[in-house]
Protein backbone atom coordinates (compact mmCIF):
# COMPACT_ATOMS: atom_id res chain seq x y z
CA UNK A 1 0.00 0.00 0.00
CA UNK A 2 1.54 3.34 -1.41
CA UNK A 3 0.56 6.84 1.04
CA UNK A 4 0.83 9.83 -1.52
CA UNK A 5 0.69 13.10 0.29
CA UNK A 6 0.07 16.57 -1.36
CA UNK A 7 0.76 19.55 1.00
CA UNK A 8 -0.82 22.80 1.37
CA UNK A 9 -0.20 25.77 3.35
CA UNK A 10 -2.91 24.78 5.52
CA UNK A 11 -4.05 21.70 4.06
CA UNK A 12 -3.15 18.20 3.25
CA UNK A 13 -4.29 16.00 0.55
CA UNK A 14 -3.43 12.58 0.53
CA UNK A 15 -4.23 9.13 -1.72
CA UNK A 16 -4.18 5.73 -0.52
CA UNK A 17 -2.74 3.15 -3.64
CA UNK A 18 -3.45 -0.68 -2.93
CA UNK A 19 -0.04 -1.35 -5.38
CA UNK A 20 2.44 0.90 -7.07
CA UNK A 21 0.33 0.75 -10.87
CA UNK A 22 -2.40 3.13 -9.13
CA UNK A 23 -5.04 1.40 -10.60
CA UNK A 24 -7.48 1.08 -7.39
CA UNK A 25 -7.72 4.19 -5.34
CA UNK A 26 -8.14 2.40 -1.74
CA UNK A 27 -8.76 6.04 -0.10
CA UNK A 28 -8.57 9.51 -0.50
CA UNK A 29 -9.13 12.44 1.52
CA UNK A 30 -8.24 16.23 2.53
CA UNK A 31 -7.47 17.25 6.24
CA UNK A 32 -8.00 21.52 5.90
CA UNK A 33 -8.07 24.25 7.93
CA UNK A 34 -4.77 22.94 9.40
CA UNK A 35 -3.80 25.38 12.33
CA UNK A 36 -7.13 27.29 12.15
CA UNK A 37 -9.16 24.94 13.57
CA UNK A 38 -9.35 21.34 11.51
CA UNK A 39 -11.70 19.17 9.37
CA UNK A 40 -10.72 16.00 7.92
CA UNK A 41 -12.75 14.49 5.12
CA UNK A 42 -11.94 10.55 4.35
CA UNK A 43 -13.64 9.14 1.28
CA UNK A 44 -13.79 5.03 1.06
CA UNK A 45 -15.52 2.48 -0.16
CA UNK A 46 -18.29 5.14 -1.82
CA UNK A 47 -18.70 6.63 1.58
CA UNK A 48 -17.37 10.41 2.78
CA UNK A 49 -16.31 10.51 6.51
CA UNK A 50 -15.79 13.58 7.90
CA UNK A 51 -14.57 15.43 11.64
CA UNK A 52 -14.17 18.45 12.79
CA UNK A 53 -10.45 17.62 14.90
CA UNK A 54 -8.16 20.27 16.14
CA UNK A 55 -4.84 20.42 13.66
CA UNK A 56 -2.39 22.76 15.24
CA UNK A 57 -0.16 21.64 12.12
CA UNK A 58 0.97 19.39 9.54
CA UNK A 59 2.48 16.76 12.07
CA UNK A 60 -0.54 16.92 13.74
CA UNK A 61 -2.47 16.50 10.59
CA UNK A 62 -0.49 13.56 9.80
CA UNK A 63 -0.85 11.73 13.35
CA UNK A 64 -5.10 11.97 12.35
CA UNK A 65 -5.16 10.66 8.80
CA UNK A 66 -2.68 7.79 10.13
CA UNK A 67 -5.24 6.87 13.08
CA UNK A 68 -8.23 7.63 10.61
CA UNK A 69 -6.94 4.90 8.28
CA UNK A 70 -6.24 2.61 11.40
CA UNK A 71 -9.79 3.12 12.97
CA UNK A 72 -11.60 2.96 9.39
CA UNK A 73 -10.03 -0.12 8.93
CA UNK A 74 -8.64 0.86 5.70
CA UNK A 75 -5.02 -0.20 6.73
CA UNK A 76 -4.79 -3.32 9.87
CA UNK A 77 -1.71 -1.89 10.75
CA UNK A 78 1.39 0.66 9.67
CA UNK A 79 3.13 -2.52 8.38
CA UNK A 80 1.17 -2.63 5.07
CA UNK A 81 2.45 0.74 3.90
CA UNK A 82 5.46 0.17 1.51
CA UNK A 83 6.20 3.86 0.70
CA UNK A 84 5.18 7.60 1.05
CA UNK A 85 5.41 9.99 -1.68
CA UNK A 86 4.83 13.64 -1.39
CA UNK A 87 4.77 16.55 -3.63
CA UNK A 88 7.23 19.46 -2.50
CA UNK A 89 6.21 22.71 -4.51
CA UNK A 90 10.12 23.83 -4.39
CA UNK A 91 13.25 22.27 -4.63
CA UNK A 92 15.25 25.49 -6.06
CA UNK A 93 18.10 24.66 -8.11
CA UNK A 94 19.69 21.45 -7.14
CA UNK A 95 17.00 18.83 -7.39
CA UNK A 96 16.67 17.50 -11.10
CA UNK A 97 14.32 14.72 -10.24
CA UNK A 98 12.55 12.40 -7.76
CA UNK A 99 14.54 11.51 -4.80
CA UNK A 100 14.57 9.44 -2.16
CA UNK A 101 14.32 11.84 1.48
CA UNK A 102 17.13 11.55 3.11
CA UNK A 103 18.69 14.25 5.44
CA UNK A 104 20.23 16.01 2.55
CA UNK A 105 17.14 16.57 0.48
CA UNK A 106 15.49 17.49 3.61
CA UNK A 107 18.25 20.16 3.74
CA UNK A 108 17.50 21.29 0.38
CA UNK A 109 13.53 21.29 0.83
CA UNK A 110 14.23 23.64 4.00
CA UNK A 111 16.72 25.93 2.17
CA UNK A 112 14.18 26.21 -0.24
CA UNK A 113 11.51 27.40 2.06
CA UNK A 114 12.13 31.06 1.16
CA UNK A 115 11.56 30.72 -2.27
CA UNK A 116 8.03 28.98 -1.42
CA UNK A 117 7.06 30.13 2.36
CA UNK A 118 3.50 28.98 1.97
CA UNK A 119 4.09 25.51 0.72
CA UNK A 120 7.09 24.35 1.66
CA UNK A 121 7.25 24.17 5.26
CA UNK A 122 4.03 22.46 5.48
CA UNK A 123 5.41 19.32 3.33
CA UNK A 124 8.39 19.63 5.48
CA UNK A 125 6.39 18.86 8.69
CA UNK A 126 4.53 16.29 7.05
CA UNK A 127 7.92 14.53 5.81
CA UNK A 128 9.43 14.96 9.38
CA UNK A 129 5.83 13.73 10.80
CA UNK A 130 6.00 9.99 8.86
CA UNK A 131 9.49 9.88 9.68
CA UNK A 132 8.64 9.75 13.49
CA UNK A 133 5.85 7.57 13.12
CA UNK A 134 6.99 4.96 10.52
CA UNK A 135 10.61 5.61 10.58
CA UNK A 136 11.45 2.50 8.75
CA UNK A 137 8.87 3.24 5.48
CA UNK A 138 10.37 4.60 2.38
CA UNK A 139 9.70 8.42 1.66
CA UNK A 140 10.05 9.60 -2.29
CA UNK A 141 9.78 13.58 -2.98
CA UNK A 142 7.98 14.82 -6.38
CA UNK A 143 9.01 18.27 -7.18
CA UNK A 144 6.92 21.15 -9.09
CA UNK A 145 9.76 22.87 -9.83
CA UNK A 146 12.02 19.60 -11.33
CA UNK A 147 10.62 19.16 -14.76
CA UNK A 148 11.76 22.61 -15.51
CA UNK A 149 15.42 22.15 -14.55
CA UNK A 150 15.89 22.02 -18.21
CA UNK A 151 15.32 25.52 -18.85
CA UNK A 152 18.16 27.57 -20.51
CA UNK A 153 19.47 30.55 -19.00
CA UNK A 154 17.78 32.96 -21.73
CA UNK A 155 14.62 31.72 -20.70
CA UNK A 156 15.14 31.52 -17.08
CA UNK A 157 17.05 35.32 -16.18
CA UNK A 158 15.01 37.83 -15.81
CA UNK A 159 16.83 41.00 -17.69
CA UNK A 160 17.38 42.53 -13.96
CA UNK A 161 21.00 43.12 -12.38
CA UNK A 162 22.85 39.29 -12.40
CA UNK A 163 23.35 39.37 -8.84
CA UNK A 164 19.57 39.68 -8.16
CA UNK A 165 19.85 35.94 -9.33
CA UNK A 166 24.08 35.06 -8.51
CA UNK A 167 23.59 36.17 -4.74
CA UNK A 168 19.70 36.07 -3.90
CA UNK A 169 18.69 33.28 -6.33
CA UNK A 170 15.86 35.17 -8.57
CA UNK A 171 15.37 33.70 -11.65
CA UNK A 172 12.26 31.47 -13.11
CA UNK A 173 11.84 28.28 -11.61
CA UNK A 174 8.56 27.17 -12.89
CA UNK A 175 5.50 25.05 -11.04
CA UNK A 176 3.35 22.49 -12.28
CA UNK A 177 6.07 19.94 -13.14
CA UNK A 178 4.72 17.17 -11.81
CA UNK A 179 1.67 17.86 -14.15
CA UNK A 180 3.21 18.38 -16.88
CA UNK A 181 5.53 15.41 -16.75
CA UNK A 182 2.19 12.94 -16.40
CA UNK A 183 1.02 14.31 -19.24
CA UNK A 184 4.43 13.96 -21.75
CA UNK A 185 4.45 10.60 -20.24
CA UNK A 186 1.16 9.66 -20.88
CA UNK A 187 0.83 11.32 -24.59
CA UNK A 188 4.09 9.32 -25.71
CA UNK A 189 2.77 5.99 -24.25
CA UNK A 190 -1.14 6.70 -25.70
CA UNK A 191 0.79 7.48 -29.70
CA UNK A 192 3.72 5.18 -28.95
CA UNK A 193 6.74 7.93 -29.27
CA UNK A 194 9.73 7.84 -27.83
CA UNK A 195 9.68 10.47 -24.61
CA UNK A 196 12.17 12.72 -26.04
CA UNK A 197 10.74 13.33 -29.31
CA UNK A 198 7.94 15.16 -27.81
CA UNK A 199 7.00 18.28 -29.08
CA UNK A 200 4.10 20.31 -27.13
CA UNK A 201 2.36 22.87 -25.99
CA UNK A 202 0.40 22.17 -22.64
CA UNK A 203 -1.91 24.30 -20.79
CA UNK A 204 -2.72 23.94 -17.07
CA UNK A 205 -5.53 25.59 -16.69
CA UNK A 206 -6.62 25.14 -13.18
CA UNK A 207 -7.02 27.47 -10.41
CA UNK A 208 -3.32 28.21 -10.48
CA UNK A 209 -3.02 28.01 -14.58
CA UNK A 210 0.38 27.98 -16.19
CA UNK A 211 1.56 26.99 -20.39
CA UNK A 212 4.02 24.78 -20.68
CA UNK A 213 6.63 24.54 -24.07
CA UNK A 214 7.82 20.62 -24.25
CA UNK A 215 10.64 20.88 -26.86
CA UNK A 216 12.12 17.35 -27.75
CA UNK A 217 10.36 15.94 -24.67
CA UNK A 218 12.36 18.74 -21.90
CA UNK A 219 10.39 21.68 -20.67
CA UNK A 220 12.10 24.55 -22.74
CA UNK A 221 9.99 27.61 -21.43
CA UNK A 222 7.29 27.94 -18.71
CA UNK A 223 4.68 30.59 -17.50
CA UNK A 224 4.81 30.61 -14.00
CA UNK A 225 8.20 32.24 -12.59
CA UNK A 226 10.02 32.73 -9.70
CA UNK A 227 7.03 32.18 -7.99
CA UNK A 228 3.70 31.06 -9.41
CA UNK A 229 2.26 34.74 -9.64
CA UNK A 230 4.18 35.07 -12.79
CA UNK A 231 2.37 34.47 -16.40
CA UNK A 232 -1.53 34.07 -16.89
CA UNK A 233 -3.99 35.39 -15.19
CA UNK A 234 -5.74 32.79 -13.12
CA UNK A 235 -8.42 32.38 -10.52
CA UNK A 236 -7.34 34.67 -7.96
CA UNK A 237 -3.38 35.66 -9.11
CA UNK A 238 -3.01 38.38 -11.58
CA UNK A 239 -0.55 37.25 -13.17
CA UNK A 240 2.25 39.12 -15.38
CA UNK A 241 1.75 42.84 -14.32
CA UNK A 242 3.45 45.76 -14.79
CA UNK A 243 6.04 45.50 -11.42
CA UNK A 244 5.38 49.58 -11.26
CA UNK A 245 1.97 48.72 -10.01
CA UNK A 246 3.31 47.76 -6.33
CA UNK A 247 4.73 50.72 -5.41
CA UNK A 248 2.75 53.01 -7.11
CA UNK A 249 -0.70 50.84 -5.03
CA UNK A 250 1.71 51.19 -1.59
CA UNK A 251 1.70 54.85 -1.87
CA UNK A 252 -1.84 54.76 -2.81
CA UNK A 253 -3.47 52.58 -0.14
CA UNK A 254 -0.78 53.33 2.46
CA UNK A 255 -0.89 49.43 2.71
CA UNK A 256 2.58 47.67 2.74
CA UNK A 257 4.37 45.41 0.16
CA UNK A 258 3.19 42.06 1.35
CA UNK A 259 -0.44 43.50 1.63
CA UNK A 260 -0.31 44.64 -2.42
CA UNK A 261 1.62 41.04 -3.38
CA UNK A 262 -0.95 39.09 -1.32
CA UNK A 263 -3.85 41.20 -3.17
CA UNK A 264 -2.12 40.35 -6.62
CA UNK A 265 -2.21 36.72 -5.05
CA UNK A 266 -5.70 35.98 -3.54
CA UNK A 267 -8.27 38.86 -4.85
CA UNK A 268 -7.05 39.48 -8.50
CA UNK A 269 -7.69 37.42 -11.68
CA UNK A 270 -11.20 35.93 -12.45
CA UNK A 271 -12.19 37.21 -9.01
CA UNK A 272 -10.56 40.58 -9.10
CA UNK A 273 -11.90 40.98 -12.78
CA UNK A 274 -15.24 39.37 -12.28
CA UNK A 275 -16.14 40.61 -8.78
CA UNK A 276 -18.00 37.46 -9.36
CA UNK A 277 -16.29 34.52 -8.58
CA UNK A 278 -12.68 32.81 -8.97
CA UNK A 279 -14.15 29.61 -9.87
CA UNK A 280 -14.42 28.82 -13.66
CA UNK A 281 -18.13 27.78 -13.54
CA UNK A 282 -19.42 30.13 -12.32
CA UNK A 283 -17.65 33.25 -14.39
CA UNK A 284 -19.07 31.55 -17.87
CA UNK A 285 -22.15 31.06 -16.09
CA UNK A 286 -22.52 35.02 -15.06
CA UNK A 287 -20.78 35.76 -18.60
CA UNK A 288 -23.58 33.95 -20.74
CA UNK A 289 -26.34 35.69 -18.18
CA UNK A 290 -24.82 39.09 -19.89
CA UNK A 291 -22.15 40.27 -16.63
CA UNK A 292 -20.16 42.33 -18.18
CA UNK A 293 -17.42 42.09 -16.29
CA UNK A 294 -17.48 38.65 -16.01
CA UNK A 295 -18.00 38.59 -19.94
CA UNK A 296 -14.52 40.26 -19.60
CA UNK A 297 -12.73 38.55 -17.19
CA UNK A 298 -13.49 35.20 -19.80
CA UNK A 299 -11.97 37.23 -22.43
CA UNK A 300 -8.70 38.18 -20.97
CA UNK A 301 -8.20 35.04 -19.33
CA UNK A 302 -9.07 32.89 -22.62
CA UNK A 303 -6.87 35.87 -24.61
CA UNK A 304 -3.87 35.39 -22.80
CA UNK A 305 -3.81 31.63 -22.94
CA UNK A 306 -3.60 32.45 -26.22
CA UNK A 307 -1.36 34.72 -26.81
CA UNK A 308 0.85 32.19 -24.92
CA UNK A 309 0.68 29.03 -27.26
CA UNK A 310 1.27 31.37 -30.06
CA UNK A 311 4.49 32.45 -28.55
CA UNK A 312 5.22 29.03 -27.62
CA UNK A 313 4.63 27.08 -30.92
CA UNK A 314 6.90 29.57 -32.18
CA UNK A 315 10.07 28.12 -30.42
CA UNK A 316 9.02 24.30 -31.60
CA UNK A 317 10.66 22.72 -35.50
CA UNK A 318 6.89 23.38 -37.00
CA UNK A 319 7.08 19.99 -38.57
CA UNK A 320 7.49 18.24 -35.20
CA UNK A 321 4.63 19.62 -33.44
CA UNK A 322 2.98 16.56 -31.12
CA UNK A 323 -0.69 19.03 -30.31
CA UNK A 324 -1.67 21.51 -28.10
CA UNK A 325 -3.01 19.46 -25.16
CA UNK A 326 -5.61 21.75 -22.74
CA UNK A 327 -5.46 20.12 -18.90
CA UNK A 328 -6.29 20.87 -15.11
CA UNK A 329 -9.63 21.62 -13.81
CA UNK A 330 -10.44 24.22 -17.00
CA UNK A 331 -8.51 22.77 -19.59
CA UNK A 332 -10.16 19.55 -18.89
CA UNK A 333 -13.55 20.38 -18.19
CA UNK A 334 -14.46 23.80 -19.94
CA UNK A 335 -15.36 23.36 -23.61
CA UNK A 336 -16.30 27.06 -23.91
CA UNK A 337 -13.12 27.91 -22.35
CA UNK A 338 -11.02 25.47 -24.83
CA UNK A 339 -12.90 27.25 -28.04
CA UNK A 340 -12.77 30.55 -26.91
CA UNK A 341 -9.14 30.17 -26.98
CA UNK A 342 -8.71 28.47 -29.95
CA UNK A 343 -11.08 30.86 -31.73
CA UNK A 344 -8.53 33.88 -30.70
CA UNK A 345 -5.28 32.09 -32.45
CA UNK A 346 -5.17 33.79 -35.95
CA UNK A 347 -1.88 32.98 -36.90
CA UNK A 348 -2.06 29.50 -37.44
CA UNK A 349 -5.02 27.33 -39.11
CA UNK A 350 -6.31 25.54 -36.21
CA UNK A 351 -9.72 23.93 -36.08
CA UNK A 352 -12.14 22.52 -33.10
CA UNK A 353 -14.59 20.01 -33.85
CA UNK A 354 -17.46 21.46 -32.17
CA UNK A 355 -18.78 17.89 -31.35
CA UNK A 356 -15.64 16.23 -30.17
CA UNK A 357 -14.58 19.36 -27.75
CA UNK A 358 -18.48 19.00 -25.89
CA UNK A 359 -18.41 15.14 -25.87
CA UNK A 360 -18.11 13.54 -22.53
CA UNK A 361 -14.67 11.67 -22.43
CA UNK A 362 -12.53 9.81 -19.85
CA UNK A 363 -8.94 9.88 -19.32
CA UNK A 364 -8.07 12.00 -23.22
CA UNK A 365 -9.79 12.90 -26.08
CA UNK A 366 -9.13 14.74 -29.40
CA UNK A 367 -10.52 18.17 -29.86
CA UNK A 368 -9.42 19.47 -33.39
CA UNK A 369 -10.71 18.58 -36.59
CA UNK A 370 -8.41 16.64 -39.44
CA UNK A 371 -8.13 19.82 -40.92
CA UNK A 372 -6.67 21.31 -38.22
CA UNK A 373 -2.70 22.04 -38.79
CA UNK A 374 -2.19 21.52 -34.84
CA UNK A 375 -4.14 18.75 -33.07
CA UNK A 376 -5.64 19.52 -30.45
CA UNK A 377 -6.43 17.34 -27.20
CA UNK A 378 -7.79 17.43 -23.70
CA UNK A 379 -6.03 15.37 -21.50
CA UNK A 380 -6.74 14.64 -17.79
CA UNK A 381 -3.97 15.23 -15.50
CA UNK A 382 -3.05 12.91 -12.16
CA UNK A 383 -0.19 14.61 -10.32
CA UNK A 384 -0.78 11.48 -7.52
CA UNK A 385 -0.18 9.10 -9.68
CA UNK A 386 3.13 10.58 -11.48
CA UNK A 387 4.28 10.62 -7.92
CA UNK A 388 3.05 6.90 -7.62
CA UNK A 389 5.61 6.05 -10.74
CA UNK A 390 7.95 8.07 -9.52
CA UNK A 391 8.43 5.92 -6.59
CA UNK A 392 8.25 2.87 -8.75
CA UNK A 393 11.81 3.81 -9.49
CA UNK A 394 13.05 2.94 -6.00
CA UNK A 395 10.67 0.07 -4.86
CA UNK A 396 10.52 -3.29 -6.93
CA UNK A 397 6.65 -3.72 -5.77
P1 LIG B 1 -6.18 23.68 -8.55
O1 LIG B 1 -5.67 22.25 -8.49
O2 LIG B 1 -5.21 24.64 -9.13
O3 LIG B 1 -6.82 24.16 -7.30
P2 LIG B 1 -8.11 22.59 -10.44
O4 LIG B 1 -7.21 21.98 -11.43
O5 LIG B 1 -8.88 21.71 -9.55
O6 LIG B 1 -7.37 23.70 -9.60
O7 LIG B 1 -9.12 23.53 -11.25
C1 LIG B 1 -10.07 24.33 -10.62
C2 LIG B 1 -10.78 25.15 -11.69
O8 LIG B 1 -11.39 24.25 -12.62
C3 LIG B 1 -11.88 26.05 -11.15
O9 LIG B 1 -11.78 27.34 -11.74
C4 LIG B 1 -13.13 25.36 -11.65
O10 LIG B 1 -14.14 26.27 -11.93
C5 LIG B 1 -12.66 24.76 -12.95
N1 LIG B 1 -13.60 23.74 -13.39
C6 LIG B 1 -13.83 22.51 -12.88
N2 LIG B 1 -14.84 21.90 -13.57
C7 LIG B 1 -15.23 22.78 -14.53
C8 LIG B 1 -16.22 22.77 -15.56
N3 LIG B 1 -17.02 21.71 -15.75
N4 LIG B 1 -16.34 23.86 -16.35
C9 LIG B 1 -15.56 24.93 -16.17
N5 LIG B 1 -14.61 25.01 -15.23
C10 LIG B 1 -14.45 23.95 -14.43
Amino acid sequence: MFIIINSGSSSLKFKVFDNIEGKTTIAEGLAERIGVDGKVVIKYQGQSITAEIEMKNHEMAVKIILDQLLDLKIIKSYDEIKAIGSRVVHGGEEIKESVIIDEKVKDIIKKSVKLAPLHNPGALVAIQAFENIVPKVLQVASFDTSFHQTIAAEQYLYPVPNNWYEQHQVRKYGFHGISYQYICKYFAEINQKKPQDLNLVICHLGNGSSVCCVKNGKSFDTTMGFTPLDGLMMGTRSGSVDPSIIEYMIKETKQDASKITEMLNKQSGLLGVSEVSSDMRDITIAAEKGDKKAKIALEMYTQRVAQWIVQYLNNLDSKKIDGIIFTAGIGENSHVVRAKIIEKIKLIPLEIDDEKNIAPYSDFKKISKKGSSINIFAFRTDEEKMILNDIKKYTKN
